[in-house]
């Protein structure tokens, strides 16, 4: 199947191999802007905002979805860069750093696993 952003994407890539400043200020923009779920953002910076949007609203279209800490490939249980947020915010609760933060969350979640009666879900 021919993508029709391919030589976009291409000439971008190129781009960035010969260090064109621009190029990594853009994608640089375009991650920080997805890390911070701005969408409007991140469709403004891609290099193709109509399609980049069009994809995204398949799914999402709601204007409440510009804002959303998740998209449709993970959802809002399993969005790893909102997980990471939110693991960063507890480690500034708890006064520790990332790994440590990790280490007392599962210690947290085992003991509240082993409260609710440690029941497995598993599929019929
Ligand atoms: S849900 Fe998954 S694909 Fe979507 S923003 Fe989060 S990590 Fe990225």
């Amino acid at each position: 199947m021919a993508v029709p952003n391919q030589p976009i994407i291409a000439a971008h890539a190129a781009d960035l191999a010969k260090g064109h400043p621009g190029a990594i200020e853009r994608d640089n923009l375009l991650s920080k802007a997805r890390f911070e779920f701005r969408w409007e953002d991140q469709f403004s910076l891609s290099l193709d905002p109509e399609t980049a949007q069009s994809f995204h609203d398949e799914t999402l279209p709601q204007d409440r979805m510009k804002t959303a800490h998740f998209c449709s490939m993970c959802g809002p249980h399993f969005c790893s860069m909102n997980l990471t947020q939110e693991l960063r915010k507890f480690a500034e609760e708890k006064g520790v750093d990332e790994n440590e933060a990790l280490q007392v969350g599962m210690v947290e979640k085992s003991k509240e696993f082993l409260e609710k009666g440690a029941e497995i879900y598993s599929a019929p």
